[in-house]
């Protein structure tokens, strides 16, 4: 399964939770910023979605 992870940057506070709220290593903090680096990794367990405070990530099926 493919999954979509987009970062809504006006909505984000750059607080780094979705970062370390995934265990897979999708995200990584780069440039003082969320980015998505492995999409393939992503299992769905919408960890980041849950502990993101601005409801600036979402991940959604392709
Ligand atoms: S849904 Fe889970 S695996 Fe996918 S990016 Fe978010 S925390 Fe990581
Ligand atoms: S948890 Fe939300 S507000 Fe915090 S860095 Fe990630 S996307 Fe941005």
């Amino acid at each position: 399964m493919i999954r979509e992870i987009k970062i809504n940057y006006d909505a984000c506070l750059r607080c780094g939770e979705c970062v370390k709220s995934c265990v897979f290593s999708v995200l990584e903090f780069l440039d003082e910023q969320p980015v998505v680096v492995n999409p393939k990794k992503c299992s769905g367990c919408m960890e980041c979605v849950r502990r993101c405070p601005s409801n600036a990530i979402a991940v959604s099926e392709k």
